[in-house]
């Protein structure tokens, strides 16, 4: 066979050649639409712009953006002309930014006017970057800051106006096209950089019905941020298909994306369980007959969450998972066809697994600190490790030494999970996590699961805090619906007959609402430090 090269010009070719009519959608106060051709027309335009800036041949091209059709530019001008795409979380802390911008070396970076407040304060620590290109996303009138005089900064409209398309070409599909931090609970963030080759694999991954499942009948919308684990490759995978894509752009409010589920007949559409549970309260009486895939991960899918979607839509949330390191998404959970014709509350729960892993992936658990796996009886819990060839295999150029895999070569993800006879995962927790009581585990993802099955319940986050006798206990940090007048007490003897003796909370804490992280997951971490002398008997 052909010794051909896996690199995202052919997926771009593709989007180009055959799909020139279907169209990228940008919403927001400033919305745009293009057609694939358009667009295609544009990102070459943007490879010359690259050019024109002397962007070295394999220099990093920031972006500081929201989902949109000009980030989509992005994602194939950079990789396509033989540099980096580095996507910068806009949600991370100003020291973080700073820290990731500097650590991969970035020349340029691409700014959304709408987020020039937060990119400004940051420019005199990033003594690297040679060139700041605004994108302006906002409307005609709107109140916008000044860009500053200087010559460093440019305007994305002009320069592309003034470039000429330019061919693609990639060399290697070893060659990096990519790049992305995940913060870590420790240390400094840590770069995975993806290659030509993993993302390409990545994308047909997605666009299998073992994966994500989309084609060229689609209309994608990605929620999940694109400065993120690379919008979990839909923004590579719906130009592979053929699929029209909708972007929200700034505009991330519940209402605002119910309003484009409408208005552009979305049939798919990503994001993390906490955008989900925005949009529920908006659904009562709403109807979307066009939309009929919800892919939803990282951080786990409450069984109550998918089932209210279910109820409301006539259709239940997709649950995947995977991390940064596994670009990402590494399982789906599809329900079996052996399975199909159980009880829905039963399919329920088969969905609320993480499901198996994409062709391609391979899953074992293993008791921590060894490489013996552990049985797949659902049962056995260890450490969840994978391998593939869009898992990394280490960290960019890391700070202090990190031995991300096995002497094996299968990545260490830090999840704790079993795994059913048919290859099912399951998550129990993450291991940082996991609530240590007299020596064994309690898993604060199953309590949260039926404490968020409760009606009066909103949000619910269990953490392992000090006791005297047992080491750790669980306490579960509770945020009511509007209006509920529930007790502590009342909430314990709800879970009492669901759960084992010794996994009940000792106590129960309202709370006003569970802190996020930059990309929306509860942050545990606050919580912790938040009770951290929290005093149990
Ligand atoms: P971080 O949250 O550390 O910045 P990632 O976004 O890469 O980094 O998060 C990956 C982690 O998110 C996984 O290791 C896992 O703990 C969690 N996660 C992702 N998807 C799921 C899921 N479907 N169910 C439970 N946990 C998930």
């Amino acid at each position: 066979m052909q010794n051909f090269q896996l690199s995202l010009d052919s997926i771009f070719l593709r989007a180009e050649q055959f799909y020139p009519d279907k169209t990228v959608y940008t919403g927001g106060p400033a919305p745009a639409k293009l057609t694939y051709g358009e667009w295609a027309d544009r990102t070459r335009r943007l490879g010359g712009v690259l050019d024109t800036l002397g962007i070295s041949a394999d220099g990093r091209v920031g972006t500081f953006a929201w989902n949109s059709g000009r980030h989509l530019e992005l994602y194939f001008a950079a990789p396509c002309t033989g540099r980096v795409l580095h996507t910068l979380n806009i949600r991370l802390f100003p020291d973080q930014v700073v820290y990731i911008a500097n650590h991969a070396e970035d020349e340029v970076v691409f700014v959304d006017r709408s987020l020039l407040g937060l990119f400004l304060p940051l420019l005199d620590r990033l003594p690297l970057l040679r060139h700041i290109v605004v994108m302006d996303d906002l409307p005609a009138g709107a109140d916008r800051l000044e860009v500053p005089d200087d010559p460093r900064f440019h305007d994305y409209e002009v320069l592309l106006a003034a470039a000429e398309p330019v061919e693609f070409h990639v060399e290697d599909e070893n060659q990096a096209a990519a790049m992305c931090y995940t913060s870590g609970t420790t240390g400094n963030p840590k770069g995975v950089v993806y290659s030509h080759r993993s993302t390409w694999l990545h994308s047909i991954g997605v666009l299998t019905n073992a994966g994500i499942g989309l084609d060229e009948t689609d209309t994608v919308m990605p929620v999940v941020p694109m400065f993120h684990a690379n919008a979990w490759g839909l923004a590579h995978a719906a130009p592979m298909a053929g699929a029209s894509l909708v972007f929200p752009g700034p505009d991330m409010t519940p209402q605002g994306i119910l309003k484009l589920l409408q208005e552009q007949e979305v049939t798919l559409s990503a994001g993390v369980p906490t955008i989900w549970q925005g949009v529920l309260p908006l659904l009562d009486g709403v109807e979307l007959p066009k939309l009929r895939r919800i892919p939803c991960g990282g951080s786990a899918v409450p069984l109550a969450l998918s089932e209210a979607f279910r109820e409301k839509l006539g259709r239940p949330i997709l649950q995947a998972w995977g991390m940064t390191e596994t670009s990402p998404v590494a399982t789906a959970s599809h329900v079996p066809a052996r399975n199909r014709d159980l009880a829905e509350d039963e399919q329920a729960h088969l969905r609320s697994r993480q499901g198996l892993p994409l062709p391609g992936v391979q899953v074992r658990i293993v008791e921590p600190g060894s490489i013996t796996p552990l049985p797949w009886d659902d049962e056995a819990t260890g450490e969840l490790q994978v391998c593939g060839p869009w898992i990394a295999a280490e960290y960019y150029q890391p700070d202090e030494p990190v031995q991300l895999t096995t002497e094996d070569g299968w990545m260490k993800t830090g999840d704790v999970a079993a795994i059913d006879r048919f290859g099912s995962v399951r998550l129990v927790d993450r291991t940082k996590d996991l609530v240590k009581s007299g020596g064994e585990w309690i898993s604060s993802v199953e309590l949260e699961n039926l404490l968020m099955a409760h009606p009066d319940v909103k949000e619910a986050a269990v953490i392992g805090v000090r006791h005297p006798k047992w080491d750790e206990r669980p306490l579960a940090c509770v945020v009511l619906q509007e209006g509920a007048t529930v007790t502590g007490d009342e909430i314990l003897e709800y879970l009492r007959p669901q759960v084992a003796k010794w996994w009940l909370p000792d106590a129960v804490e309202f709370i006003d609402e569970v802190p996020k992280t930059s990309v929306g997951k509860f942050s545990k971490k606050d919580l912790r430090t938040r009770f951290a002398d929290y005093h149990l008997e």
